[in-house]
């Protein structure tokens, strides 16, 4: 199967006529595995295909080209290929793409999560696939995740104890997929949320997919002490909530597992929830699916993925696709 990179991000597939992730020319459409910056297509000639919910995060973050809906369990094909949606338990509407075609059978995984983050489809894939295309966004072995039950504990002490203590609690999260998934483990306390604007306006989408986000509202400075806070990194340094004195601040983020992180970071607290799989996940996947070929993509660290998949004999190589940081 000849797979070609397009931009920085995308893939491109001469032989079938189609790109993932990434507008080119010559595809006839490009599969969108969800509505995080660094997947979805920037050229208004885009005919694009992703599930309903990732159109309507496209749609509310600027999309200009076209839209088709395609859902988990559809296909679509043209003269070449077969593809499919399976759930990738990422952000809401992630998709794992699945290519069925004379050349054999192919998963490209976008970012995924599993078990899978609690705001999204779940996670489905199909038994096997001849070649996998991953990322490995945590590929170190220090990075195991704890468990959904444990994470959640973190998230509700670190909210009631700050507020029974008489200050504000500010979860650090990026605004799409992570802020939500806060909210919607929040959800249970009752207690009032106040969310950035940014991820204020992509709140809806989860709403009208049955993902319940409890009781909240948008950042507003003047009334938002007292309230559990939702904001990213970036908004601390332009005065997110500068005007309440009594706050402690919980960075949310798979990063947070490595403690050398705390000291870039004026934090009280590291909550390492992720919504990607971790190191030990990824190699279970792996194996599962039992692929001739992996290509490993969006790591700092290829050569210890490398390793421990040769170790496990399975075939494997990297291929280079830049990361957005809002992962
Ligand atoms: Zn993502
Ligand atoms: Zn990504």
């Amino acid at each position: 199967m000849n797979i070609q990179k397009t931009g920085y991000h995308g893939l491109y597939f001469p032989d079938l006529g189609i790109s993932l992730d990434g507008y080119h020319p010559e595809a006839e459409v490009v599969f969108v595995s969800h509505a995080h910056a660094d997947h979805m297509p920037r050229n208004r000639k885009a005919r694009a295909i992703t599930t309903h919910p990732t159109l309507d995060f496209m749609d509310c973050r600027g999309f200009t080209g076209s839209g088709e809906p395609l859902a988990f369990g559809e296909s679509f094909e043209n003269n070449y290929c077969r593809v499919s949606f399976y759930p990738a338990g990422h952000i809401l509407g992630s998709a794992m793409i699945y290519i069925e075609s004379d050349s054999g059978t192919l998963l490209y995984t976008g970012d995924y999560r599993t078990p899978p983050s609690p705001a999204t489809e779940g996670f489905e894939a199909p038994k096997t696939a001849d070649i996998l295309i991953t990322e490995a966004t945590f590929a170190l072995p220090i990075y195991k995740w704890k468990s959904h039950e444990e994470l959640t504990h973190e998230i509700h002490s670190f909210a009631t104890e700050s507020l029974n203590d008489g200050y504000t609690p500010i979860f650090l999260a990026y605004n799409l997929g992570k802020a939500q998934e806060l909210m919607h483990i929040l959800a249970p306390l009752g207690h009032p949320v106040m969310i950035h604007g940014a991820g204020f306006k992509l709140c809806d989408v989860y709403e009208k997919y049955g993902i319940g986000l409890g009781n909240y509202s948008v950042y507003d400075r003047d009334t938002c002490e007292g309230n559990i806070l939702i904001a990213p990194s970036s908004a601390m340094a332009n005065g997110f909530a500068s005007n309440v004195s009594k706050k402690r601040t919980a960075y949310c983020s798979g990063w947070a597992a490595n403690e050398s992180r705390r000291t870039q970071l004026t934090v009280d607290k590291m909550i390492p929830i992720s919504d990607h799989l971790d190191f030990f996940e990824l190699i279970r996947f792996c194996k599962q699916l039992s692929p001739k070929m992996v290509f490993i993509t969006h790591t700092p660290n290829p050569a210890v993925v490398e390793h421990y998949l040769s170790k496990e004999g399975i075939e494997n190589s990297f291929l280079h696709l830049e990361a957005d940081p809002e992962d």
